[in-house]
């Protein structure tokens, strides 16, 4: 069973970004650094933090892959204890391994893409090729709007704002 299912394309920190929304869970440290960027490194989320709408590592490895992350070995049952192979531990949690990543995303998005997502699927979604940073989407020949958000507080800012369709972040105070 799964409960939430990432989008077409989609990148991990989005769909990451939108199970925590939904289910409000304050996890957001673990997709975000505290500069304002996704990580570079997301590592062993913990199962509380993502039981409520995962259910099995496979459901989400293209996301993760797409995103060139590399996830397995969810360990989110109850009462699942560290276990350990020679000096390696495996604690419980979603483990997201990185695949030849050399630095943090911005984050970056087509508005009209974001629009027609909104129609279509009744929620907005980031698409992973956004995480290369293009400077204009291909499918609308737009520019491509980059936040550059000082800290983890106001990338999250942002992203409220991206994921119910606002384009026009100076119509908004920050908090
Ligand atoms: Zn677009």
């Amino acid at each position: 069973m799964i409960t939430l299912k990432p989008l077409p394309d989609e990148h991990i920190y989005s769909y990451l970004y939108r199970g925590y929304s939904i289910y409000g869970i304050d996890a957001f440290q673990t997709i975000i650094n505290a500069d304002g960027l996704f990580k570079r490194r997301i590592g062993v989320i913990k199962p509380e933090h993502v039981r409520p709408f995962i259910a099995r590592a496979r459901d989400i490895s293209r996301a993760c892959h797409l995103s060139g992350f590399a996830c397995f070995s969810l360990e989110l049952q109850f009462g699942y204890k560290t276990q350990y192979f020679d000096s390696s531990a495996i604690p419980p949690g979603l483990k997201i391994v990185p695949l030849n990543k050399t630095k943090p995303h911005e984050i970056s998005f087509c508005p009209r893409c974001i629009q027609s997502f909104i129609t279509t699927y009744g929620c907005a979604y980031l698409l992973s090729s956004w995480l290369s940073s293009p400077s204009h989407c291909e499918k609308h020949n737009t520019l491509m709007i980059k936040i550059s958000p000082k800290n983890r507080k106001e990338a999250l800012f942002y992203l409220k704002k991206i994921f119910i369709g606002i384009e026009d972040f100076s119509l908004f105070e920050m908090i």
